[in-house]
C-alpha cells in the first residue's frame, strides 16, 4: 500500500463475500473500485463449500482480477471430487488468476457429508495439479477452530497445511490481540515461519456480529459486547465505538510486528476505509 505512514511496509488485502448474481457482482465492483485506491496487495472472494456460490465466485474472481490488482479465489472440496475441483483450479490458472485461499470449508446446513476434505489435502492437491503457479493462503485460528479439542492438534494440523505447500495464512477474526501474539509464539515454537496475516472484521452491527461469532468461534470480549449491546438502537455511536476498537486493535497488531492485515469487508467499503484512514493508510 502506498503510504508514508509507519505501516507502509505492511501488506493489506480485502475480502469480498461471494456475489450470487450479476447485479451483486456489479455492486462488488463499485466497492472494489473504492478500496483499490488504497493499492492493496490483493483482494479475495469467498466460496460456498458445496459449490453453492461456484459461478458467482468464479465470475467475480475472474472479472475483478482483470482490473489489475490480483484476486484470490477461495476454494474447497465440499461435496465435489478431484475432477470438478481440478477443473476449477485449471480454469482459474488459464484466466490468469495467481492466488488461492485453500479451505476445508463448512457445508451449508441441510447438506451433509461424512467427512470434508481437510485443507492440507486440498493444498497438496493444488500443488500436485498446478505446481507452484498459485500463491496459496490457508486459514489460521488464534482462538482455535471450534472443532479443535486440543491446542497441540490445532498447531499440528496447521503445520500440515504449511508443509503441504501454503505460502501464507490469514486468521479468523478476533478482538483479543493477545490471542494472535500467543498463536504466533506457538507457531514459532513449532517451527512455523510463514507470514500469518490477522483477519480484521470491522464492527458495524450488534446482532449480526454476535450470531456470526457464535458460529465461527470468535470471542467477543465482554466489555465490547456490553458496549455494543447498549448502543443497539444508536447506530452512529455503535459504529464510532466499533471503529475505534478495531482501529486500536490493528495499530497494536502492526506495532507488535504483524506482517499486514486482511479485512473482511462484507462487501462494504466504508468501514474498512475508515480504519485504514485511522491507521494513516488512506490516500482518499
Ligand atoms: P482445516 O484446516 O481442514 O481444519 C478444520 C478442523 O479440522 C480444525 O479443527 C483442524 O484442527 C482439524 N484438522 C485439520 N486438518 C486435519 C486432518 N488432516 N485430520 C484431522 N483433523 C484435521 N468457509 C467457507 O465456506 N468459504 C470461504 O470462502 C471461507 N473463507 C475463509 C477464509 C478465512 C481466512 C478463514 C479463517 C476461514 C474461512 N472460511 C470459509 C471458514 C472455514 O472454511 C471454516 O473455519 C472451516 O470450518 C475450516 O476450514 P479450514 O480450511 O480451516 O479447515
Amino acid at each position: 500500500m502506498n503510504s508514508s505512514s509507519k505501516h507502509s511496509n505492511k501488506q493489506f488485502s480485502f475480502e469480498f463475500s461471494a456475489p450470487r448474481d450479476s447485479a451483486a457482482i456489479e455492486r462488488v465492483k463499485k466497492v472494489h473500485a473504492r478500496l483499490n485506491q488504497l493499492s492493496p496487495e490483493f483482494f479475495s472472494v469467498t466460496y460456498g463449500a458445496g459449490g453453492s456460490t461456484r459461478d458467482g465466485t468464479q465470475q467475480a474472481v475472474i472479472e475483478l482480477n482483470r482490473l489489475g490488482t490480483p484476486v484470490a479465489a477461495h476454494i474447497s472440496f465440499g461435496t465435489d471430487g478431484p475432477e470438478a475441483i481440478g477443473q476449477l483450479i485449471n480454469d482459474y490458472r488459464d484466466a490468469g488468476v495467481t492466488r488461492l485461499v485453500a479451505l476445508r470449508g463448512d457445508l451449508p446446513s441441510g447438506i451433509s457429508q461424512a467427512s470434508l476434505t481437510h485443507a492440507n489435502d486440498l493444498v497438496a492437491f493444488i500443488r500436485k495439479t498446478t505446481g507452484d503457479h498459485f500463491h496459496i493462503d490457508v486459514a489460521a485460528y488464534p482462538e482455535f477452530h471450534p472443532e479443535t479439542e486440543r491446542v497441540e492438534d490445532e498447531i499440528r494440523y496447521f503445520k500440515m497445511k504449511v508443509e503441504a505447500g501454503a505460502n501464507s495464512a490469514i486468521t479468523q477474526y478476533f478482538y483479543n490481540a493477545e490471542a494472535y501474539f500467543n498463536f504466533m509464539e506457538l507457531c514459532a515454537a513449532a517451527g512455523i515461519t510463514l507470514p500469518i496475516y490477522p483477519g480484521i472484521m470491522p464492527i458495524t452491527n450488534y446482532e449480526g456480529l454476535m450470531r456470526f461469532s457464535r458460529n465461527c468461534g470468535a470471542d467477543i470480549p465482554r466489555w465490547i459486547e456490553q458496549t455494543l449491546h447498549s448502543y443497539q438502537d444508536d447506530t452512529k455511536s455503535l459504529q464510532a465505538f466499533g471503529e475505534e476498537v478495531v482501529s486500536r486493535l490493528c495499530e497494536q497488531l502492526l506495532d507488535w510486528g504483524a506482517p499486514g492485515l486482511h479485512f473482511y469487508t462484507l462487501n462494504r467499503a466504508d468501514p474498512s476505509l475508515r480504519i485504514c484512514h485511522n491507521l494513516g493508510l488512506s490516500r482518499q
